[in-house]
C-alpha cells in the first residue's frame, strides 16, 4: 500500500513538464509576480497570436457570406453579410493597427478585441435568425451559427494563459452565451440550449489545461535561454534586454537607476590552486550572496565569467551604496583556503552621475570597477 501511494505521488509529480520548477508551478495560476522577462515574452506571443487569429477570422467571415447566400432568403442572407463585413473591417483593423507592446496589459486588450468582435458578431446574427422560422438546409446553416462560442472557446488554447485568466476570459465566453438565450427566452430549445451550455463548460475545462501546459513549457524554455546554468541568474543577453527596459521605465518615470559592476578578486588563483570545480563552486557561492543581498525588483546578471552586474531600479546613489555596504559586510562566501572571497565593485547611478544613455552607465560603472581594483580590490568604487 506505501509503495502504491509513493507511486501515485510519483505520477502526480510528473503531470506537469519536469522542467517547471516548485515555485514555477504557481505562476501558472496566477499573472501575478511574474519576472519581467516572463511577462514582455509571453505578451508579444499573445499579442502575436492575436494578428493570427484575426487573419483567420477577417478571411474567412466574409467568405461564409455564399453560403449564407445560398442557404437563406432575401433581406436575411442580405443583412447578415452587412455584419460580416463590419467584422472583416474590425479584425483586419485588429490585424493592421494595433501597436507591438510588450505590457501584458496591451495583450489583454489585443485579445478583449479579438473575443468582444465575434461575440458582439454572435448576438447580433443570433438575434437576427430568431426572427425567422427556417426548415430543411436553411434551418441546418442556422444551426451552425450556434457554434461560434464553441470556437471561441477552443480558439483560447492558442494562448500560453494562467488558470485565472482562462476562467475570467472563459466566464465571459459562458456569460455571453447566457445572454443570446436570455434575450431569445421566448423560442429558447430548453434541453438543447442547457446541453450546448454544458459542452461549453467541458471545452472550457480542457481549454484550461491546454492553455496552461503551454505556459508551464514557455517559462521553462524560457528559463533555459535566459537564465545562466551554473549560478541561475541571468545570463548577460537577457540582463541587456533588462537594463533597456529598466533605463526606459526610469526616464518615463523619471526614477532613479542604479548599476554595479561586481568582479570577484583574484579569482584565477582559485581555479589554478584548487581546480576549475572549486572555482565554479565559489561562483555559485557568490551569486548566492549577491541575491540574498539584493531586493527582488533588482536583478543579477553574470556579464562575464567571474563578473557580475547588478541592475537596481528605483535605488539612488546613497541607497545603492548601503546595499552593497551590506554584501561587502556580509561578504561573498570564502575561497577554498578559508579566506574570504572578495570582490571590486563599480557603481554609477544614473541622476548622480548625469548619464544621458544605458552604455553610458554601463561604461562608468565598468571603469569605477577597474579603479577599484587598481586602488587595492576589495572596496566600492562611487566617485
Ligand atoms: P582580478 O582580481 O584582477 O579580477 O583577478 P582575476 O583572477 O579574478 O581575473 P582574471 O580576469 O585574470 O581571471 C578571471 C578568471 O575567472 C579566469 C577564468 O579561468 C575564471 N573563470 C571564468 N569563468 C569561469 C567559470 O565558469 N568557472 C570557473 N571555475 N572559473 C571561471
Ligand atoms: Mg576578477
Ligand atoms: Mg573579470
Amino acid at each position: 500500500m506505501p509503495s502504491l501511494l509513493s507511486l501515485l505521488r510519483y505520477r502526480l509529480s510528473r503531470l506537469l513538464p519536469a522542467e517547471v520548477a516548485g515555485s514555477e508551478r504557481l505562476k501558472l495560476l496566477t499573472p501575478f509576480r511574474h519576472p519581467l522577462l516572463v511577462s514582455r515574452h509571453r505578451a508579444s506571443l499573445i499579442v502575436d497570436r492575436v494578428r493570427l487569429f484575426a487573419l483567420l477570422f477577417a478571411v474567412l467571415t466574409p467568405l461564409w457570406g455564399v453560403i449564407d447566400y445560398l442557404a437563406f432568403p432575401f433581406p436575411l442572407w442580405a443583412q447578415l453579410l452587412g455584419m460580416r463585413l463590419l467584422v472583416c473591417l474590425a479584425f483586419f483593423s485588429l490585424l493592421l493597427f494595433y501597436r507591438d507592446q510588450e505590457h501584458m496589459a496591451d495583450a489583454y486588450l489585443a485579445m478583449f478585441f479579438l473575443f468582444a468582435i465575434p461575440t458582439l458578431f454572435y448576438v447580433g446574427s443570433h438575434t437576427l435568425l430568431a426572427h425567422y422560422q427556417l426548415t430543411d438546409l436553411p434551418a441546418a446553416v442556422a444551426a451552425g451559427y450556434a457554434f461560434l462560442p464553441f470556437v471561441l472557446m477552443a480558439g483560447l488554447a492558442l494562448f500560453p494563459l494562467t488558470l485565472l485568466e482562462n476562467l475570467l476570459v472563459g466566464a465571459v465566453l459562458l456569460m455571453a452565451q447566457g445572454i443570446a438565450g436570455y434575450m431569445n427566452w421566448s423560442t429558447l430549445n430548453w434541453p438543447s440550449f442547457v446541453g450546448a451550455f454544458w459542452l461549453l463548460i467541458l471545452i472550457a475545462g480542457v481549454t484550461s489545461l491546454a492553455c496552461m501546459s503551454q505556459l508551464a513549457y514557455m517559462v521553462a524554455l524560457l528559463r533555459r535561454a535566459i537564465r545562466d546554468d551554473l549560478t541561475g541568474v541571468f545570463a548577460r543577453n537577457s540582463g541587456q534586454e533588462i537594463l533597456q527596459v529598466q533605463w526606459s521605465t526610469s526616464l518615463r518615470n523619471n526614477s532613479a537607476l542604479s548599476v554595479a559592476f561586481i568582479d570577484l578578486d583574484h579569482f584565477k588563483q582559485i581555479n589554478d590552486r584548487f581546480g576549475h570545480a572549486m572555482g565554479d563552486q565559489a561562483l555559485r557561492e557568490a551569486s548566492q550572496r549577491i541575491q540574498s543581498c539584493m531586493r527582488s525588483s533588482d536583478s543579477l546578471v553574470r556579464w562575464g565569467g567571474e563578473e557580475f552586474l547588478l541592475i537596481m531600479p528605483d535605488t539612488d546613489m546613497t541607497r545603492a551604496r548601503q546595499a552593497l555596504d551590506r554584501l561587502q559586510r556580509s561578504g561573498l562566501g570564502s575561497r577554498p583556503d578559508g579566506t574570504p572571497l572578495t570582490a571590486s565593485i563599480g557603481l554609477a547611478e544614473r541622476f548622480y552621475d548625469r548619464i544621458d544613455s544605458s552604455s553610458g552607465l554601463l561604461e562608468l560603472a565598468d571603469s569605477r570597477m577597474y579603479r577599484a581594483k587598481a586602488a587595492g580590490r576589495n572596496r566600492i568604487q562611487a566617485i
